[in-house]
């Protein structure tokens, strides 16, 4: 159960710890996609592998991968910054967007 809201009592709020681990993975998918995306329909992209597929590919998967990386850690950036300082679970109120820790 989560508390309710100590400014404006909504049981609204939503676990911030949870929201990260969401907002790693969201930003990891859509770093992946775009970074794969891009090297492999972007002319001139990255390595000059026309002659070899099979690079190009890879080179497509590396940036996949590094993008995913990229786009982890804005999330994780993205969700630190909402967190208040202090010890205890990090909660976020959907109602009035105060944020607050409560200790387990
Ligand atoms: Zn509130």
């Amino acid at each position: 159960m989560p508390p309710p809201c100590l400014r404006c009592e909504s049981q609204r709020v939503i676990n911030l710890e949870t929201a990260r681990k969401l907002g790693i993975a969201a930003g990891a998918m859509a770093g992946t996609l775009q970074g794969a995306y891009g090297s492999l329909y972007s002319p001139g992209n990255l390595l000059s592998s026309r002659q070899f597929p099979l690079t190009r590919a890879a080179a497509a998967v590396v940036a996949g991968a590094s993008g995913g990386i990229a786009g982890a850690a804005a999330g994780d950036r993205l969700v630190v910054n909402l967190f208040p300082p202090g010890e205890g679970i990090p909660w976020l109120c959907l109602g009035c967007g105060h944020a607050f820790r409560e200790l387990a």
